[in-house]
């Protein structure tokens, strides 16, 4: 009977995983490349509080971490005025996130994974994984192979796990191209009164020339937090012509920067189709588990990180099978993934629109705060399904403009093929079952997608 679990890669689903694992009595151990002062980035995180609770994680507060809630988010389009600008309303204050250092994200994580027994390979890079025939049966890294009966694949969006998984397995290696955002993150001085700044948090979209762009400046009591993220990696020059361009009209972005100045690839999509093969799950990141309009993903994977430890202390067999794993993926497509994934629709429809289209999206009332709040971590498409008096009102706008109907329609019918396909989610597992059934959730996807 197994009892020897690997996590590949301290991602914040897998740490949350191995906790309870490790608190089931389970031999859990985390590998992970860098050391652990290196963990996380130089930046704070936005993320639902609820999340700790749900998998038995001490809330930041009772932990001694500091946390504070964040600001409502205004959003822009590429020429919107104040007029038009867009500000993200909250009916309850439990739908509203809390910021916390990535630091101190993870000093819970960790500290939340040793207390129950789980134990550390800092500082030791994977390879990919050891496959016996079609079973994943360990990984292999620069200090060894490590085998164990089970692998939980948090090494997020460029695992080396999932990409060294053989193709039999019908789980997706690559991402294409607008399936991810690259995105520069940095903290500058501020050289304005931060009272004086009325929209604290500016997002924009499609602010810079060329491809899809989306952005923040979000402006702190010391300094002000920047995001620039492309479809494409920026390269540092056009980072600093950017920035310059932002500066310009936002005078409390300052020049010198203080934290951060990574680029960094964040999952722009939906969920990936197969989560689990025998002896491997997926989470976080290396499951492509972020909201596909605002990229967060730390929640979402604390919460994925609940079913795929529930079905793992369900499986008596303990042999970690595909079998024996699918309820994971049932549960965390019922709970989470179909709401979220129809979203990577939506994202895909707008990264598909002109400037003018988006600003006319915004100057018209097309879009309204209702489908921007829903960008605050509360992943699912049925809340942009309300009742709404205006509806007649935004429906003549798309009349009056033929190529924005068709590109909105357009996503109507994926959606309700994403709709119509859901129910066929396999409910037990089966090879040939589960890999049609993804070949035909990713289609539908895809199919409009640059390759
Ligand atoms: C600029 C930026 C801002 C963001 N802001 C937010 C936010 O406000 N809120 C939010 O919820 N999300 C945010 N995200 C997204 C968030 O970072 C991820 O969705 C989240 O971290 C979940 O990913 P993960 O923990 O699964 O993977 P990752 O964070 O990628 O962690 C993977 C881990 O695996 C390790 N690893 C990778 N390869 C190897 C290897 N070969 N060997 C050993 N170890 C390996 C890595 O070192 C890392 O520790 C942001 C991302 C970026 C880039």
């Amino acid at each position: 009977m197994g009892n020897t679990i690997l996590v590949a890669g301290a991602g914040h689903g897998g740490l949350a995983a191995a906790a309870q694992l490790g608190k089931a009595g389970f031999d859990v151990t985390v590998i992970e490349r860098h050391e652990e002062k290196d963990l996380g980035y130089d930046w704070f995180d936005a993320l639902n509080p609820a999340v700790f609770g749900m998998v038995g994680c001490p809330h930041p507060k009772d932990a001694g971490l500091p946390w504070q809630w964040r600001a409502d988010v205004t959003y822009f389009g590429p020429h919107t005025d104040d007029e038009h600008k867009i500000k993200q309303r909250f009916k309850k204050l439990s739908d509203i996130e809390i910021k916390m250092e990535r630091k101190d994200i993870y000093r819970l994580l960790v500290k939340f994974a040793r207390d129950n027994g789980v134990k550390f390979r800092f500082g030791t890079f994977i390879k990919g994984p050891l496959t016996l025939g079609d079973r994943v049966a360990g990984l292999s890294t620069d200090a060894g192979n490590f085998y164990g009966d089970l692998v939980i694949d948090a090494a997020g969006l460029n695992s080396p796990v999932r990409k060294g998984l053989p193709d039999c397995l019908g789980i997706q290696k690559d991402v294409l191209k607008n399936e991810r955002i690259f995105t520069y993150r940095a903290f500058y001085d501020l050289p304005a009164d931060p009272k004086s700044v009325e929209d604290v948090y500016k997002v924009m979209f499609r602010p810079d020339p060329g491809d899809f762009s989306l952005s923040w400046i979000y402006t702190q009591d010391t300094y002000t937090d920047l995001l620039i993220g492309h479809m494409e990696p920026p390269t540092d020059e056009e980072i600093g012509t950017i920035a310059q361009a932002y500066r310009d009209k936002n005078p409390q972005l300052g020049k010198t920067r203080l934290r951060g100045g990574q680029t960094v690839p964040i999952p722009f999509r939906r969920p990936l189709s197969v989560l689990v093969a025998d002896g491997y799950a997926a989470i976080g990141d290396a499951a492509f588990m972020t909201m596909p309009l605002n990229c967060s993903g730390i929640s979402m994977s604390i919460e994925a990180s609940k079913l795929l430890a529930d079905a793992i202390k369900a499986d008596k067999t303990r042999t970690f099978s595909a079998e024996t794993l699918w309820p994971y993926q049932v549960q965390f497509y019922k709970q989470i993934g179909f709401g979220a994934a129809p979203i990577a629709l939506v994202k895909d429809m707008i990264i598909g629109l002109t400037p003018e289209q988006l600003d006319t999206a915004f100057d018209t009332g097309l879009i309204t705060w209702r489908e921007l709040t829903i960008t605050a971590d509360q992943h699912s498409i049925r809340q942009f399904l309300h009742f709404d008096p205006k509806l007649p009102r935004r429906g003549l706008t798309l009349v009056k403009d033929p190529a924005l109907m068709k590109k909105a329609l357009g996503v109507v019918a994926d959606c309700a093929a994403f709709a119509s396909h859901m129910p066929a989610l396999p409910k037990t597992y089966s090879r040939d079952r589960v890999q049609r059934w993804a070949r035909r959730y990713d289609r539908i996807f895809t199919r409009h997608l640059p390759y």
